[in-house]
């Protein structure tokens, strides 16, 4: 099962959700490939991986200059493995324009090993590009991280008009698996609103409980690990275990 963590808005937990629940997804036994296709490499770095270290990134991958096997490497969290991204990604957007089939690159690298893993979780940059088109062809499903916010509503329509584009042109099978609200602070109105709002048109869809807003969440990172190793006993690390539950019951 291939999920691709989409959301054309910076900031919203994309990343923050991908890695914790693709570590969760790993605790639960599930052996999992976390696929960095941002060329920030907030998620390669969230799971312990040094820039300097990377020999092979998902930009040689894409670009055709690197086999997926030799590029994965494994982060000695439990079942859980790293397609690491490289600041060099940022122009592969130019680059692949050029190349056949460009929209397909991620596809067929990642079909080559699929089988050797349960989950398959992509992390994409903000925006709703190639990279991102990339890992939407190649997904199974969707899940769309939010922050309850005033222009979430929004934010989702564009999503979810993308996700029927790509559906349309490159890949029927393509489903929306699940929103996951994050910077969750059940104390403010506005985001029950939104809550409430968003329950309105995508009922089945939310995948629950909310994350917690959570100190802890954003230091994990710079300890290059996921909440769970981080703070295994936080709010934030129950959410998301029981998010990656969720997300294997789908
Ligand atoms: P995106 O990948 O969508 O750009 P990130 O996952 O990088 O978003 O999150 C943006 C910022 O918010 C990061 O600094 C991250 O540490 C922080 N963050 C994410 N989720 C939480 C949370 N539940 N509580 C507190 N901070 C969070
Ligand atoms: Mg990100």
């Amino acid at each position: 099962m291939i999920l691709v963590f989409a959301n054309q808005k910076g900031g919203v937990g994309k990343t923050t959700s991908a890695v914790n629940i693709a570590a969760g997804i790993g605790i639960a036994g599930k052996k999992v490939l976390l696929v960095d296709s941002d060329p920030q490499c907030n998620a390669s770095s969230a799971v312990g991986i040094l820039r300097r270290r990377v020999q092979s990134s998902v930009y040689d991958v894409l670009i055709g200059r690197a086999d997926i096997r030799s590029a994965i490497v494994s982060t000695g969290f439990k079942n859980l493995d790293v397609l690491p991204s490289s600041p060099a990604l940022a122009g592969a957007e130019f680059e692949l324009a050029d190349l056949e089939r460009r929209e397909r690159r991620l596809c067929n690298a990642v079909s080559e090993i699929k089988g050797e893993y349960d989950y398959i979780i992509v992390d994409c940059p903000p925006s709703l590009g190639l990279l991102t088109v990339n890992a939407l062809v190649a997904g199974d499903g969707v899940i769309i991280p939010m922050q309850c916010e005033y222009f979430a509503l929004e934010g989702l329509s564009q999503i979810t008009s993308t996700i029927g584009k790509v559906r349309k042109l490159y890949n029927p099978s393509l489903m929306l698996s699940g929103i996951i609200f994050t910077m969750y602070n059940g104390r403010l109105n506005l985001s029950l609103q939104i809550v409430d709002e968003i329950k309105k048109y995508y009922k089945d869809k939310i995948l629950l409980p909310p994350v917690p807003r959570s100190v802890r969440i954003s230091e994990a990172p710079s300890h290059g690990k996921p909440i769970q190793y981080y703070d295994r006993l936080s709010k934030a690390a129950e959410a998301y275990d029981l998010l990656a539950k969720e997300i294997i019951k789908l």
